[in-house]
Formats: C-alpha cells, structure tokens, sequence
C-alpha cells in the first residue's frame, strides 16, 4: 500500500486538483455513479472527543475508501490541531488496502473547493464582492478557494468576535484584494457571494440582511443543531446542496424543513447543475450552496493527492 503522509500534502495538492476532484464526485453523484455510506459519529467519552467514519464508493472515479477521525478539543495544549483525519482507499477490484493519506489539510481544501464549485455554478454574473462570515482555520482556505474562481475586486468580512478578523485581512492581503469588516447590515447588502463558515448554533445572517442577487455558500453547518443562516433565506431562494439527505438532516437546511418552510424535494444536488440537468441560479435572486460535506469528497481528494505523490516519487510504499 501507499502512504502518504500529512506533511506531504502541502505544496503536492493544489486548489485546483481539489476544484477538479469535487466538481467530478458531484457530478457522478447526481447520476448515481456514487454514493456515499452512513455517517457514523460517535463521543468517545474520552478527551471530550468526538470520532467517526464517512465513507463511499465513486464507480467513475474508481475510489472506494473512507474517512476516519474526528475532533479533539484538547489538542491544542499540546501543540497538534484540534480535527485530526487521515483517509483509506481500498483497491474497488480486489478489496485491498491501496493508501492512508493524511487527512487534515485535505479536508480543508475539499471543503473550500465545494464552496468555490458552488460559487462557479451559482454566483450571480459579474460578482464582484465577496463577504466572509466567520474568520477561523477554515475561512483562508474559503476565500482563497473562492478568489480563485475570479472576479472579485473585494473582500468584506464578519466575525462573531472581532479579534479573529486580521486572519481575514491577512488572507485578502494575500491574495492581492481589498479587505474591510464590516457589520452584517452592510454585508448582506453589499456583497455578491456570501462563505459563511463558523460553528454558530443560531442564525447569523438574517433574511433582511441579504439584499440584490446574491449567492450564499453555508458551510459551518454539518451537525444537528447547528445553524448560520435565518430559514426564512432559505424559503425565498433556491436551495442546493452536496447530499439532499444530509442538507435536510445536519445541514443549514435543517431548520427550514423542520418549520415546514422548505421540503427535502426543493433541495437540488448541485451535481445536478454541474451536469446540466438543472439551470441552477435561472432567474433566482438568492441561491444557497448547503456545504455538509460528503466522504466522497474526501475520498476524491486523497485520490487526486495521491496520484500527484505518485508521479512525483513522494508517496511511500510499504507491504502489510
Ligand atoms: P474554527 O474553530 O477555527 O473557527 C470557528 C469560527 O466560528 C470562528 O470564526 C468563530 O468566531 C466562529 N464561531 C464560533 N462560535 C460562534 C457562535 N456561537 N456564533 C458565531 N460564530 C461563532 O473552525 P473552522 O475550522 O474554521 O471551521 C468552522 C466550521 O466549519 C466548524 O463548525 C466546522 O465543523 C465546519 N466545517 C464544515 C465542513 C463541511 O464540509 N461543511 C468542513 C470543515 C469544517
């Protein structure tokens, strides 16, 4: 089998093998090409952490496998990140072991691609500015991910608290843009595409907020009870997502379909887009990407890695 490990991935894996590698699952996700298995997610009752498995089988990309790992929250006293993740893919043909590919930095490269892929799909024509709501490990990666998609000339930015927000100023200084924080007022009106990625447990963009075509990819929500966005959102726009069963369950649309507002059936795989079978944004003033995140992506993007270590003689192979 290969191995390839965490500190591997940097520099090997780029944005835009991820891009290539989630907008492919999506689509042979939709066509029922691939499935992902149920989630399992479980409190250790050790460490406080929570730990599980997200795995499925892409018969177009050939990648069978799955995620393992979870959340340590007690991690960072001693120096490692709190979401710790490494992926095994099995050989479809013969059930074989074929790679552990260190998952950490992979997770937040599939999870920026799936917002930029929503944002190429679904952003209204000429956006030009672009408002992030959250400013933690993740939101570098989102902007980054999402600036590379083109075309905007601004960043505007929120966070629930204020001292995370030179992160924020850092990434579009990077990444050659203006940045401002703003109020959530201002944001909802001004910007064109909305990333919000936090762990918020109540709405933070509310219905009012959010003025002129817009599209908003939610990403922090992926568990029961969280939630970033007010549902009356999601009633007045068109709502698409990774997975439909899991935007309906863990996803921000959770909350619009248990009030009634919205069904599961409203809920359009994005794959549908990226295929062509849906018009996606059509004459919608407001879209919403539900980013639950799906272990195919995961396992799409460990594969992509670890075809790029193979060409480049970085992967190790070892016998077990
Ligand atoms: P992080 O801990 O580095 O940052 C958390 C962010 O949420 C910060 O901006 C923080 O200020 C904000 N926040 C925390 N509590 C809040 C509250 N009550 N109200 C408003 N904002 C609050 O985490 P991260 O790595 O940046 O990840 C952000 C979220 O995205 C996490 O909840 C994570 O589970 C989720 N996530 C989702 C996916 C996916 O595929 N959908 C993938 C990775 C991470």
């Amino acid at each position: 089998m290969w191995v390839l490990a965490e500190d591997r991935i940097a520099g090997l894996m780029t944005p835009e093998a991820a891009f290539d590698a989630v907008e492919n699952v999506f689509a042979a996700m939709t066509t029922g090409k691939a499935r992902n298995f149920p989630v399992i997610r479980e409190a250790l009752g050790h460490q406080d952490a929570l730990y599980g498995f997200k795995g499925g089988f892409d018969a177009a990309g050939m990648a069978l496998g799955l995620k393992a790992g979870g959340y340590w929250p007690h991690n960072h006293e001693s120096g490692l990140i709190n979401h710790q993740s490494t992926i095994f893919l099995f050989d479809p043909d013969t059930g074989r072991i074929k790679a552990a590919v260190g998952g950490n930095l992979l997770t937040a490269l599939r999870t920026a691609a799936a917002s930029a892929v929503s944002i190429r799909h679904l952003a209204p024509k000429g956006a030009s500015v672009l408002g992030m709501i959250g400013a933690g490990h993740q939101s570098a990666f989102q902007m980054r991910a999402a600036a590379r998609i083109g075309g905007f000339q601004r960043v505007i930015g929120w966070n629930h608290d204020p001292a995370m927000l030179p992160r924020l100023a850092e990434t579009a200084a990077e990444i050659g843009l203006p940045f401002e924080a703003v109020d959530l007022d201002r944001l909802g009106a001004e910007a064109d595409v909305i990333i919000s990625i936090t762990s918020a447990f109540e709405p933070l963009l509310l219905d009012h907020h959010v003025q002129g075509p817009t599209h908003i990819a939610a990403m922090g929500t992926d568990t029961k009870g969280k939630q970033e966005l007010d549902p009356a959102l999601l009633a007045r726009a068109r709502v698409f997502t990774d997975e439909v069963a899991q935007s309906a369950s863990i996803g921000e649309a959770q909350h619009a379909v248990a009030a009634g507002l919205i069904a599961a059936g409203d809920i359009t795989p994005i794959g549908d887009v990226i295929t062509g079978a849906h018009e996606g944004r059509g004459g919608a003033e407001v879209t919403i990407f539900d980013g639950t995140g799906v272990g195919l992506q995961d396992l799409a993007v460990a594969a992509a890695a670890l075809d790029l270590a193979r060409q480049q003689n970085i992967a190790v192979q070892v016998e077990i």
